[in-house]
């Protein structure tokens, strides 16, 4: 039984396209704001059915420059999720502004009734994650904060769609992460923004590189967020696969739900509200989480905990800990447990997965509380 690995960021030796991507932008000497950029934000704009996108230098980079974009700051409060990733409190609390945290469904997304509870006359914006690859119901949060603009933090959820429509193009604005891991990466860091709102695409590029419409008028303070070609030019390859990749990444999830549905004492993410996820994470509950990581750690299986600590449990954020119960996401994150999940696995990887964590089940849960 061979390993298998969370993720596989290598580049295959006979990948040509994105070697002969990589290679024309060395042999071009464009290296930043270039060609591929251009080509990227409008090859990834139409593919998200967005009016406009904004090449960044990472997901965390995009939703600072939407916030700042918005003139949100200090004073200012931005709703968010308790269970996401840590980079979604980051970008509110980086502009100065403060991230107000609201419980989830179990389905892992903000919970509209919380979130409407959560508004204050400082709240400026919701942030609403389309956590694992779910596409989350944009309606029922703007239903619950009427006026609120809601910023999609797309950065598990590349390709998701809600209807007929991509993520990222119904809220002001949506956020992208291309971190290697994600469903549509970069050799490195990079992200993006989409909006509808021309205004709000001009701000952000002038927030991207100094302030400058051209190099040699800075009209705003601003920093560095900016993509690189070589990034861009990978990209650009790799949007034409993502759909494929999407694809497979559901055939996987299908094929885990199917065979672990009957298995004593884990829980596969079933049934209709998971139908359009693009499965950036593959996520089972089980009481034990750590103690079958262990046990699948032992048989070469690679599995992973998202998200634990949750953001309010981190050293950086306890000075906001305890001001709202979060009972549903310290519940998901006490029970969740990722497995290994990516166009990289094959069936022989399911086959391993499976039969381990089936071990497991069939000798009692060694080690777990269901043991006894
Ligand atoms: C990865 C991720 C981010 C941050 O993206 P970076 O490119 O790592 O800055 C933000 N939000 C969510 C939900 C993520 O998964």
């Amino acid at each position: 039984m061979s390993a298998v690995p969370f993720v596989d960021l290598s580049v295959a030796p006979d990948d040509a396209e994105v070697r002969a991507a990589i290679e024309s932008v060395l042999a071009a000497g464009s290296l930043i704001l270039g060609p591929e950029v251009d080509a990227f934000e409008r090859e990834f704009a139409e593919y998200c059915g967005s009016g406009h996108c904004v090449g960044v230098s990472s997901g965390t980079a995009a939703l600072e420059l939407i916030l700042r974009g918005m003139g949100i700051g200090a004073g200012d409060e931005v709703i968010v999720p308790a269970y996401t990733a840590i980079a979604t409190w980051m970008a509110v609390s980086e502009v100065g502004a403060t991230p107000v945290a609201v419980d989830v469904d179990a389905c892992y997304g903000i919970d509209p009734r919380a979130a409407a509870a959560a508004r204050s006359p400082r709240t400026r914006a919701v942030i609403a994650v389309h956590l694992l690859g779910r596409p989350l119901d944009l309606n029922a949060v703007a239903d619950a904060l009427p006026d609120v603009p809601i910023i999609e933090d797309c950065a598990q959820a590349h390709g998701a769609r809600i209807g007929p429509k991509r993520v990222g193009s119904s809220g002001i604005a949506g956020a992208f992460s291309f971190y290697p891991t994600k469903n549509l990466a970069a050799l490195g860091d990079g992200g993006a923004v989409i909006t509808d709102d021309a205004a709000l695409a001009d701000r952000i590029r002038l927030l991207r590189s100094f302030g400058w419409r051209t190099r040699s008028e800075s009209l705003i303070r601003a920093g560095n967020a900016r993509l690189d070609e070589i990034q861009a030019a990978v990209l650009r390859v790799r949007l034409r696969r993502l759909d494929a990749g999407n694809a497979r990444r559901a055939t996987i999830a299908a094929e885990y739900t199917a065979r672990l549905t009957d298995v004593p004492g884990v829980h596969p993410p079933g049934g209709h509200a998971w139908e359009d996820s693009v499965w950036h994470l593959y996520v089972l509950r089980t009481s034990t989480p750590a103690v079958l990581q262990k046990f699948l750690r032992e048989r070469a299986v690679a599995a992973l905990r998202h998200y634990d600590p949750l953001p309010h449990q981190a050293q950086a954020f306890a000075d906001m800990a305890g001001a709202t119960p979060l009972p549903i996401a310290e519940l998901l994150a006490s029970e969740s447990l990722s497995l290994p999940m990516g166009p990289h696995i094959t069936s022989n990887d399911i086959d391993s997965v499976v039969d381990a964590i089936t071990e497991w089940a069939a000798a009692g849960r060694p080690g777990g509380a269901g043991a006894s």
